[in-house]
Parts: C-alpha cells; sequence; structure tokens
C-alpha cells in the first residue's frame, strides 16, 4: 500500500515537473504574447481590492449600515466589528504607507464572537469581507491538530486562504482567516478529560494570529516544495516561499457551552438552582459578561485569549428574527427558493401567514437561521418536483400550503387553469408541427381531444409534450397509413382516440380494408 502510494507521488512529480518545464519553456517563447483577457480581468479585479485598502476610508457607520442590509438583529456584533475592521484595514493603510509603522507595537483587533449556531457570526463576517473584497476562508477548530500529522496544520489555513486569492499572496496576506468551533479546542483536560492537545494547537495558532511568517508549502505538500525548486531552477525570478500574517484579520467562533454557567456562578455565586436555568436571555446575557478570567478557566490559554481583543457575543433568533430575515435580509434564503422557482417560470407570491408558519418551524429545528433552510426545501420540494411541467404561471402559497403540499399543488392547478391550457395548447401545436415536418400530415385535435388531454396530464402531473412523446408515437405508422388509404393529408385527433388510439386506429384501417 505504502509502496503504492510512493510510486503515485513519484508519477505526479514526474508529471508535474514535465508540466513545469512545457510551462516554463513557453512562458519564454511567448513573452510577447498579449496576456489572455482572463488574466487581465483578474489583474484588474486585484488590483482594484488592493486600491480599496491602501486608501480605505469606511467609517464604522458605513459598515454597519452594509451589514444592515443582510444580518437581521445582532446589533452589537454589528458595531462592534465595524470598529473593529475599519481600526484593522486603517492600520494596514497606515501600514503601507509608512513602513516603519510595522516595527511599532501593535495589538491587531482580532476577534471572538460568542453565540449559538445559525445566528449570523460567519454570515456576517462574509458579508465584510466581500465589501472589502479581502480573500475569506472559515475552518473548524476540531479539524486542527497540534502536529498536523493527524488532522490539518494551523498553517494550512493561511495557505487557504492563498488558495482563495487564486494564489495571490499581494491580496492573502490582507484575507481574513474565521475558525469556528474555538471552543472545542479548549484544553479542560485536568477538569473534563478532554484532549490536551487542543493547548498546542491554542499555542500554534496564537503565534499565527500576532505575526508569523507561513510557508506557502506545507512540510507534507512535495509537489508544491518541487515546484518552488522548479521555478527557481529556470530563474523565474524572485519566488515567494512564505507569505506573512501580520495583516491577516483572525475571527474565533463557538457557542462556547457551558461558559454561561460558570460566569453566572461567578457572577452570583449564591444564586440556587442556576444550573437548571434555560432561559436564553440568562445564557446570553452570561456570555456578555464572560471576562478573560473566565475563558481562562474554561480552558484557553491567557496568551491565546489575549490575541483576541474583539469580543462579543451575538443573539440568539426569535422566530421574529426569522420572519424577518426571510422578508428583509437581501441574503434571504426564501428569495433564493423564489428565484428557483423563477428558473421555471413560476412567479411566488407568498401571504403573510405563511411566512409567519415558515420561521415558527424554522425556530422549533433550533438551528438559528439554519433552521430555515431545512423547511424551505421541505415546503418547496413537492413544488419545484411537481409544477414545473403544468405550465403554472404563479403560485399563492398560504400557511395551509406549508402543512398540506398535496393540497396545495390541487389548489394552484385549480387556479391556473387557463395558463395550464395555454400551456398544454403550445405543446400539442408544436407536436402537430413536428408530426407535420417529418409526415407531410396536418394533425387537428378537436376540443374533446384537448380535454382528454388536459385531464390525463393533470391527473399525471405531465406536460402534453411528455403525454405525447409516450402516448402517440407507436401510432405515427397507422396515422400515416390511414392517411395514404384515404388519400388525404390530414386527420383529426378525437377525444375518444386520444383515450384509446391503437383501438382507434385499428378500427379506421380495418374499415377501410374491407
Ligand atoms: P453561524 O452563527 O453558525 O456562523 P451562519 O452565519 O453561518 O451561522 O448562518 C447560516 C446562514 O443563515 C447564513 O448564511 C445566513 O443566510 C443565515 N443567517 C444567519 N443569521 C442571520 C441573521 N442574523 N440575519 C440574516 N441571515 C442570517
Amino acid at each position: 500500500m505504502a509502496d503504492k502510494e510512493t510510486e503515485k507521488l513519484e508519477e505526479e512529480i514526474k508529471k508535474m515537473l514535465k508540466d513545469a518545464k512545457i510551462a516554463f519553456s513557453n512562458q519564454t517563447n511567448d513573452s510577447s504574447e498579449k496576456e489572455p483577457a482572463k488574466l487581465t480581468e483578474k489583474k484588474q479585479a486585484r488590483e482594484k481590492v488592493l486600491k480599496t485598502i491602501r486608501e480605505f476610508n469606511l467609517n464604522p457607520k458605513e459598515v454597519k449600515e452594509h451589514l444592515d442590509k443582510y444580518v437581521i438583529r445582532q446589533d452589537e456584533a454589528k458595531k462592534v466589528l465595524s470598529v473593529a475592521i475599519c481600526d484593522h484595514y486603517n492600520h494596514v493603510r497606515a501600514c503601507l504607507k509608512d513602513k516603519s509603522l510595522n516595527n511599532l507595537e501593535y495589538t491587531k483587533h482580532n476577534v471572538i464572537l460568542l453565540g449559538p449556531t445559525g445566528v449570523g457570526k460567519t454570515y456576517l463576517m462574509r458579508c465584510i469581507s466581500k465589501l472589502i473584497g479581502v480573500p475569506f476562508v472559515k475552518a473548524d477548530a476540531t479539524k486542527f491538530s497540534e502536529t498536523g500529522y493527524v488532522g490539518h496544520d494551523v498553517e494550512d489555513l493561511v495557505r487557504d486562504l492563498v488558495k482563495v486569492a487564486d494564489n495571490d499572496t499581494s491580496l492573502a496576506k490582507f484575507g481574513i482567516v474565521y475558525i469556528d468551533e474555538i471552543d472545542k479546542i479548549a484544553a479542560r483536560g485536568q477538569r473534563g478529560g478532554k484532549d490536551v492537545s487542543g493547548r498546542g494547537v491554542q499555542v500554534n495558532l496564537l503565534k499565527m494570529m500576532e505575526e508569523t511568517d507561513v510557508s506557502l508549502f506545507s512540510q507534507t505538500d512535495m509537489i508544491g516544495q518541487m515546484q518552488a525548486v522548479m521555478e527557481m531552477q529556470t530563474g523565474k525570478g524572485k519566488v515567494e516561499k512564505t507569505i506573512n500574517t501580520r495583516h491577516i484579520l483572525f475571527i474565533v467562533s463557538g457557542a462556547f457551552q457551558g461558559l454561561d454557567e460558570m460566569v453566572g456562578k461567578r457572577i452570583n455565586r449564591s444564586q440556587i438552582g442556576f444550573a437548571d436555568s434555560k432561559e436564553t436571555d440568562t445564557k446570553i446575557n452570561y456570555l456578555k459578561q464572560a471576562q478573560t478570567t473566565d475563558l481562562v478557566d474554561y480552558g484557553f490559554e491567557p496568551e491565546f485569549i489575549g490575541r483576541l481583543p474583539v469580543r462579543v457575543v451575538c443573539e440568539e433568533l426569535t422566530s421574529q428574527d426569522l420572519e424577518e430575515i426571510m422578508l428583509s435580509s437581501e441574503g434571504s434564503i426564501l428569495k433564493q427558493y423564489t428565484r428557483d422557482m423563477k428558473g421555471y417560470n413560476i412567479a411566488v407570491k407568498i401571504k403573510k401567514d405563511a411566512i409567519t408558519e415558515i420561521a415558527q418551524k424554522a425556530y422549533l429545528e433550533k438551528t438559528g437561521a439554519r433552521g430555515l433552510a431545512t423547511v424551505l426545501e421541505k415546503v418547496f420540494r413537492d413544488f419545484k418536483f411537481e409544477l414545473p411541467s403544468l405550465g403554472i404561471k404563479e403560485m399563492l402559497i398560504s400557511k395551509d400550503s406549508i402543512n398540506d403540499s398535496e393540497k396545495a399543488i390541487a389548489d394552484f392547478i385549480e387556479n391556473s387553469q387557463e395558463e395550464i391550457r395555454n400551456h398544454q395548447n403550445e405543446d400539442i401545436q408544436a407536436f402537430a408541427s413536428s408530426f407535420f415536418q417529418k409526415h407531410a400530415i396536418k394533425l387537428t385535435f378537436s376540443k374533446t381531444a384537448f380535454d382528454a388531454i388536459n385531464k390525463e396530464c393533470i391527473k399525471n402531473r405531465q406536460s402534453a409534450s411528455s403525454y405525447l412523446k409516450n402516448n402517440f408515437l407507436n401510432i405515427e405508422y397507422g396515422i400515416k397509413l390511414v392517411c395514404e388509404k384515404t388519400e388525404k393529408s390530414n386527420f383529426t385527433i378525437t377525444g375518444s382516440f386520444v383515450k384509446n388510439p391503437e383501438k382507434e386506429l385499428s378500427s379506421k384501417i380495418a374499415k377501410l380494408s374491407k
């Protein structure tokens, strides 16, 4: 097994060296050739972002206003993050102008976000990274191991940032790294028997969060290392081998289960029965009062917490908040579902009572706004499957439609008779015209034929075109035969023909043969 892997690796390296040779010889030969358009586009996009950073001039209120369009509630988090972001990029701007500032003592505005899952912690940071245009990566702290042998090395995060930036270190060095589930690397070995290697991961992380040079190639990335050597040998110029993390902003987050209780006990040791208190408000309030000592007691190194000076708690979302997300967030997942239906030419209208119902169901999932995706997927599943083939142009979703999709589909059909018939008519005409092109026979569908097709299609939730394809193709020869015998170039399809085309044709042919 191991031999096979080595062989595979050797093969890959050989191929890579070959490719690299070809690439470099092409580069030297074609230096006069124009850059491909895509490359120029990328360069322009990069220049735009770098210019935004060099001339960073947003103020915290502008950042918050941007966040308000996407993120519902979390006002405190928005405020704190807006200030942290502006401070961070103002500092970056100043350092770019005056390199000597890099030597000054400076505490980066790395952030620790506390709060339950699905309430917008990652979303806030994604929105910020998009606003500025800097690359963003997210990973779970649980995937890292101290040595990097078993899991991933924390430095992989920075290398991922470079990948996201299309291998452009000049952009990656201003990016944002987001590490979720940071509470899982709290080294609570002495108390709860948890994995003490969490401490090692914290130590590795804290170096990176402050400032360090991270190699662009991990120790296990043989191909990457060979590539670097190759680039140097071919004299491609100065090849960057490391990236400095000085201007990378680090955000860590987690639900920090149990921390609220610890804080509660510290604040009010005499309070009896705190552990039984499951009130969300109480929990969040205690989290808000968490101090460095609480986080240290929770299992973090004081130095680690020290590198995360911006601390903010995100609130739990109520079902009204979930309604608000659907109605007014620019990134609302409901908009995505409406767009999906639009892809089938179906306009979605949704009543207020349906929004409330979806929000309440999502709230019961206890996964924050993520519950919305779960509920909407279930609600729209049948609609997406059944409705597009029928030609419905509009659907009005009410509370009842959420709870009984079968009935809702029947109602949509009932209310869209005209559109459905028009759609079927188009399909029937298209079928007749392709039949004419193939056989030079004009098919006429009588009113009863049309009604029969309409009924069958609605019963089977099928389009008229697929109905005709399935039921009429085998009888093409029969129709041709009848027309030849009667020397006619047209054929009328009646209602009884639609119900049993084979029988109808056989009796016609039998009559003609007599
Ligand atoms: P977490 O708090 O676990 O990091 P996310 O930020 O990843 O959760 O939220 C998941 C998704 O739910 C987001 O991509 C976003 O669409 C939606 N969402 C979560 N919270 C909010 C919010 N407060 N306002 C608007 N949308 C939200």
